[in-house]
């Protein structure tokens, strides 16, 4: 018998938006989540970033291909991994050319010194050791370019992201996005700041934000909530006090994952729309 009971939530963005393409949606999210749960015995960290690294190839989520486009028609992409044994994070920003930002995040938080590398050096690092790079092109599809000239600047929409607790009791979360719509060229989210945009312990949880990015950032909004578990706040409550605190102080709006320390799963969002799959040892 498992020692803890794994547990995995995948989720495809709390965007706002027309209902439409749901279903398919829905399905790139179940998608994300196979890819990740098959391999959950490689443990949590493994196993989030195999997830998201599938969403990163969806052409309708908001992340790798299929990524908004900034004010400049380019797509410029964040991502974020933590896991919680350690709080060992690594994070990239306003990356062009990398083929799976959040492979990249990955390689800085076990091989780099540092939490957060952005824009060239990123890029730059990830020549020097050996992590695919793309031509920046692959990422921009026609979807988006329709999105950019319809929607209001700095719409969100569409982040990936998955938190798990593998059966070793570790926990891990992984993000990657494209930002929001219109972007000032440079703009970085919430998505690669820990703390913002995730944060994993394995003593309280794991969590992965959507949404508003700047709102997340000033409420640091992953730790915040990762810090209501930790002082024995039930996770349902916390991530609906969590997302009150983003709407009633930042005017911000969006959704949440999160696994806790026990496996609980949580997903929540006052967007209207969050797609999100979940998988567990129950
Ligand atoms: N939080 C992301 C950002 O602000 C956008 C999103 O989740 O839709 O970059």
């Amino acid at each position: 018998m498992a020692e803890h009971k794994a547990a995995m939530v995948v989720h495809g963005g709390a965007g706002r938006r027309p209902v439409g393409d749901d279903g398919e949606r829905q399905a790139a999210v179940r998608r994300g989540l196979d890819a990740g749960w098959s391999r959950i015995g490689e443990g949590a960290l493994t196993a989030v970033v195999a997830a998201v690294c599938r969403l990163e190839d969806e052409p309708l989520l908001n992340a790798g291909i299929g990524a908004c486009l900034n004010d400049e028609g380019a797509v410029e992409l964040d991502a974020g991994v933590m896991e919680g044994t350690a709080l060992g994070v690594g994070a990239v920003a306003a990356v062009r050319d990398v083929r799976h930002p959040v492979e990249l995040a990955r390689h800085v938080l076990e091989h780099s010194p540092h939490v957060l590398l952005a824009a060239g050096g990123a890029s730059r690092y990830a020549r020097e050791h050996g992590v695919e790079l793309a031509d920046p092109s692959i990422f921009v599809t026609e979807h988006r370019r329709a999105a950019a000239a319809a929607a209001a600047a700095g719409d969100a929409g569409d982040t990936v992201g998955a938190v798990a607790r593998d059966r070793s009791g570790r926990l891990a979360v992984a993000v990657s996005t494209g930002g929001v719509t219109a972007k000032t060229a440079g703009r970085v989210g919430d998505s690669p700041i820990a703390g913002a945009g995730f944060y994993a312990d394995d003593s309280a949880g794991a969590v992965c934000t959507t949404g508003t990015g700047e709102g997340f950032i000033r409420l640091c909004l992953a730790y915040d909530l990762v810090t209501r578990l930790r002082a024995g706040q039930p996770a349902r409550d916390a991530a609906g006090d969590a997302l009150a605190a983003l709407r009633d102080r930042t005017d911000g709006w969006g959704g949440l994952i999160v696994v806790t320390a026990t496996g609980e799963i949580v997903a929540e969002q006052n967007s209207g729309h969050m797609p999100w799959a979940s998988a567990s040892d129950d």
